[in-house]
């Protein structure tokens, strides 16, 4: 928790920010107010579609209480805000989708730079450190260094990497890795994939391909696809999520980052118009810097 907090400091500075700007020059609850209310979220990287929600929203609220007051106006945003969790049962933690027996297999999809690998190291530790058996897939066989950065985060998470050779076929990788995951009994089989977004045909080929392999072996998995996005890219992290949505089915997102970004209201964007479950965050370059992902929490935090 404490990680949590620190690592939302700068989103909740800058959020602080903005809405005590907002309430310094309060004047009344005008049609004004309501536009500074949605231009203040926009700028808070909560995106455009939701804070035009929020603000209608408000909009009703506030008639309907008939709130005069600066701090009845402000709980009421507050409460906007949490609803809008509370509606589709955001409002809960979101679980990774682990199988309670047998293998679990995850794949993870994104961009690259946004922090797959290093998310991929961190959960295979926190898994090891259950007493899980974990096998880490090297399936971005595109990008130079991909794979070797995968080993040497197997090697600090003290899980074997299965790999094959750069610019080979990374479903080839993948039903290796399938493979020895069955033979040696393993729990968790984590999946490294290249994210070329600039060939969107391409890249849905090759998840197709990959995800076709994986079940020729297991026709259940993969349990989980998820999707890494780098907070501090803001708005683009949005655009990302909505090209990756169209090229495969997407089940959950891993949030990197947040420690160094005031962008943090990237969140409550994403779940509005994507509907899609932040499951972790990233907090760090650590091995121990990942959280599972908690939405009361962030906006009640928000506040703070
Ligand atoms: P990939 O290309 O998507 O596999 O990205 P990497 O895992 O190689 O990460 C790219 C850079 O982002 C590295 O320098 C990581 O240390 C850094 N990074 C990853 N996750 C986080 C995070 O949660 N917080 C911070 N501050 N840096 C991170």
């Amino acid at each position: 928790q404490e990680k949590y907090d620190k690592g939302l400091a700068k989103t909740r500075k800058t959020f602080k920010q903005r809405m005590n700007e907002l309430f310094a020059n309060f004047r009344s609850v005008d049609e004004d107010f309501f536009e500074e209310v949605e231009e203040t979220l926009i700028s808070a990287d909560v995106g455009f579609e939701t804070s035009m929600r929020i603000a209608d929203e408000l909009r009703q609220e506030v008639k309907l209480r008939n709130a005069k007051k600066p701090g009845a106006v402000q709980n009421a945003i507050i409460e906007k805000l949490v609803d809008l969790y509370e509606e589709e049962g955001l409002n809960e933690v979101n679980e990774l989708n682990l199988q309670p027996n047998g293998l679990s297999v995850f794949l993870f999809v994104g961009v690259n730079g946004v922090g797959k690998t290093t998310s991929i190291g961190k959960l295979a530790n926190q898994y090891r450190e259950q007493g899980k058996k974990v096998l880490l897939a090297a399936a971005d066989t595109f990008r130079a260094g991909a794979i070797d950065q995968l080993v040497v985060w197997g090697e600090r998470a003290q899980v074997e990497v299965v790999r094959g050779k750069a610019g080979g076929d990374p479903a080839a990788v993948v039903f290796d890795a399938m493979q020895r995951a069955k033979e040696e009994n393993a729990d968790v089989l984590l999946v490294d994939t290249a994210g070329r977004l600039q060939n969107k045909v391409n890249l849905m080929n090759e998840l197709d391909k990959i995800k076709r392999i994986i079940q020729r072996v297991d026709p259940e998995a993969p349990h989980e696809v998820l999707l890494v996005l780098d907070a501090t890219t803001g708005q683009n992290a949005m655009t990302q999520a909505k090209q990756f949505k169209e090229t495969t089915d997407v089940t959950g997102l891993v949030l990197t980052k947040l420690d160094g970004t005031a962008k943090g209201g990237i969140v409550l964007a994403i779940r509005n118009e994507l509907h899609l479950p932040v499951k972790l965050v990233g907090l760090g370059e650590g091995i121990d810097d990942l959280e599972p992902f908690n939405p009361n929490d962030f906006v009640v935090g928000l506040f703070k």
